[in-house]
C-alpha cells in the first residue's frame, strides 16, 4: 500500500492512494492541470487512477472533481447530500457512486469504511481504507472538528494515518481574523489544533503503526515546525520513533510505502526506503528520525 499527499491545506487536497492494484484519489481539489502535474511528480499517469472518493463539498476539496471525472472517465464516490451540495461542479455526464451512513463499500481491492465527523460541511467524513491481502489499514482524517469516538474508534489499527494538523492554537487566537472565524476554526465543527492532533496520534499508537503525515494545516496560523514537533515530541515521550512528516501546500508529499514502515515499526530496521517516483530507486533518502531516537 502506498500513500502521498499532492497537496493539503486550505488552497486544494487530494490524497493519491495506491492499494493493491487499486488507485485512486481522495478529494481532488485543485485544477485537473494541477492533478495531473502533481501526479507526474509522482511519477504517476492520470490513466492509471481508478476513483476519486469525495470526504466532503468543501471546494479545498472538490474543485476538480467534476473536470476531473469528466477529462479522465474517473467515478465519483460521494454521498447523495455531498452530491448535491457539489451540483455547480457538475454536469450530468459523470460516473456517480454512491455511498451513505458507515456502510463500508469498495473499490476495485480498496475496502473503504467512512465514518461521519463533526464539521460544517453537508456529510463530512473520514475514511479509513484496507488491503485484504496484507491486512493493512490506512485512515484519511482531516477536516475534523474535533475528534469523536466514533472516529478515534475508526482510526484504531491504521498502519499510516494522513491526520488534520490544522492551527496552533496561539497563533490562532492571535491572528488578525474575525472573532467569528477563529470561533468557526477552533470551534467542534471547524479543524483540529497541533494539540488535539497530538493527543489523538497518542491513542492511535500500537506497535506497527508506521507513520503520521500531518496535514491540512493553515496557512495563516500554523507552521510546519511546530506542526510536526507538537504531535513528534508528545509521540516521543510513549517511545514512538516511527515517521511523523508534514504535508505542504504548494507540492506533493513523499510516497509512502506503508508496507516498508511497518516492517521499520515492527523490526526496528536502520534506514527506511522511501521513493518519490514510480521508476525510482527504492532508496531516495534516508528515514530522518528523531533527533533523540
Ligand atoms: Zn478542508
Ligand atoms: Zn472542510
Amino acid at each position: 500500500m502506498k500513500v502521498a499527499t499532492l497537496g493539503s491545506g486550505s488552497r486544494g487536497n487530494s490524497v493519491f492512494v495506491e492499494c493493491g492494484r487499486t488507485r485512486f484519489l481522495v478529494d481532488a481539489g485543485f485544477s485537473g492541470a494541477e492533478i495531473a502535474r502533481r501526479l507526474d511528480l509522482l511519477g504517476v499517469r492520470p490513466e492509471s487512477i481508478q476513483a476519486i472518493v469525495v470526504t466532503h463539498e468543501h471546494r479545498d476539496h472538490t474543485s476538480g472533481i467534476g473536470v476531473a471525472a469528466r477529462r479522465w472517465n474517473w467515478p465519483l464516490y460521494i454521498t447523495p447530500a455531498t452530491e448535491r451540495a457539489c451540483a455547480s461542479l457538475l454536469r450530468g455526464s459523470e460516473t456517480i457512486v454512491h455511498y451513505e451512513g458507515e456502510a463500508p463499500f469498495d473499490v476495485g481491492e480498496a475496502r473503504i469504511h467512512p465514518s461521519s465527523t463533526c464539521h460544517d460541511a453537508a456529510d463530512p467524513v473520514a475514511l479509513t481504507i484496507q488491503e485484504p491481502e496484507t491486512g493493512l489499514k490506512l485512515g484519511v482524517a482531516t477536516d475534523l472538528g474535533r475528534a469523536t469516538t466514533p472516529v478515534r474508534t475508526a482510526l484504531a489499527g491504521c498502519h499510516f494515518v494522513v491526520l488534520e494538523s490544522n492551527h496552533d492554537e496561539v497563533m490562532l487566537r492571535e491572528s488578525p481574523y474575525p472573532w467569528s472565524v477563529k470561533q468557526r476554526i477552533g470551534g467542534s465543527r471547524g479543524h483540529l489544533s497541533n494539540r488535539l492532533a497530538a493527543d489523538l496520534a497518542v491513542d492511535l499508537l500500537h506497535p506497527s503503526l508506521g507513520g503520521f503525515l500531518l496535514a491540512h494545516l493553515s496557512h495563516e496560523c500554523n507552521l510546519p515546525e511546530a506542526a510536526r514537533e507538537a504531535t513528534k515530541k508528545t509521540l516521543a515521550r510513549r517511545g514512538y520513533r516511527g515517521v511523523v512528516e508534514v504535508a505542504l501546500q504548494d507540492g506533493p508529499s513523499h510516497l509512502y510505502d506503508v508496507d516498508a514502515l511497518v516492517d521499520v515499526a515492527r523490526n526496528g530496521g536502520p534506514q527506511l526506503q522511501l521513493f518519490g517516483r514510480e521508476a525510482a530507486p527504492r532508496v531516495t533518502r534516508p528515514v530522518r528520525f528523531p533527533p533523540d531516537a
